[in-house]
């Protein structure tokens, strides 16, 4: 009889809810917390180290060195939502939105970037790395430096190699005998 009740009252009142969901006057208003919809940078928190675009297992998120600036992108086609690029992003500046309705038919729609500025090399004009990255890596070396001899040896070396390329920073190191190599070969 209990079975036959709410068969009957599953037959009467439906059960599911209409799409889009929620209620009439608030679209999507029964979307979940935490849903993972499309991705989107935070430009104001994005620093353009790119570990994101290490963690992606599809290819969907990438970085591209242009003339100026890093260009951060992923590409929703690509894109499975698995969330490991917003785990590891070390300033929080990559996080799921509530969009979940992607279809396009215009590519440039399917593709969430980012364009961070460039430092170049202060001695030969080639990429340093994005700007807003040395900038935290400096404030970081420094807040965490408590000792006063370590401090001043990090003022004196971070402007002499700091903003220099790779390539100019390891003749400077050898000219400089400071690299590590060198020191192991000179002991
Ligand atoms: S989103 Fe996060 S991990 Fe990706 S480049 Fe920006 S700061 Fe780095
Ligand atoms: S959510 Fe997963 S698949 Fe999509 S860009 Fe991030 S790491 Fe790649």
């Amino acid at each position: 009889m209990k079975a036959f009740k709410e068969a009957l009252s599953a037959i009467m009142k439906p059960v599911t809810i209409k799409y889009p969901a929620g209620k009439p006057e608030e679209k999507y208003s029964q979307i979940p917390d935490g849903l993972r919809g499309k991705p989107q940078f935070d430009d104001e928190k994005c620093i353009g180290c790119a570990a994101c675009t290490v963690q992606c297992s599809t290819g969907a998120n990438i970085f591209k060195d242009e003339e100026d600036h890093r260009l951060l992108e992923i590409n929703l086609n690509k894109c499975v939502f698995c969330g490991r690029c917003v785990e590891i992003c070390p300033e929080e500046a990559l996080f799921f939105t509530n969009k979940f309705e992607l279809a396009s038919t215009v590519k440039d729609e399917l593709k969430v970037n980012v364009r961070i500025e460039l430092y170049k090399c202060e001695n030969c004009g080639g990429i340093v790395a994005p700007k807003r990255q040395l900038n935290v890596i400096v404030e970081r070396i420094m807040k965490n430096l408590t000792d006063e001899t370590a401090r001043k040896i990090a003022e004196e070396d971070i402007p002499k190699y700091m903003y220099l390329c790779k390539d100019c920073r390891r003749r400077l190191s050898y000219k400089l005998n400071t690299h590590t190599r060198k020191q192991v070969l000179l002991e």
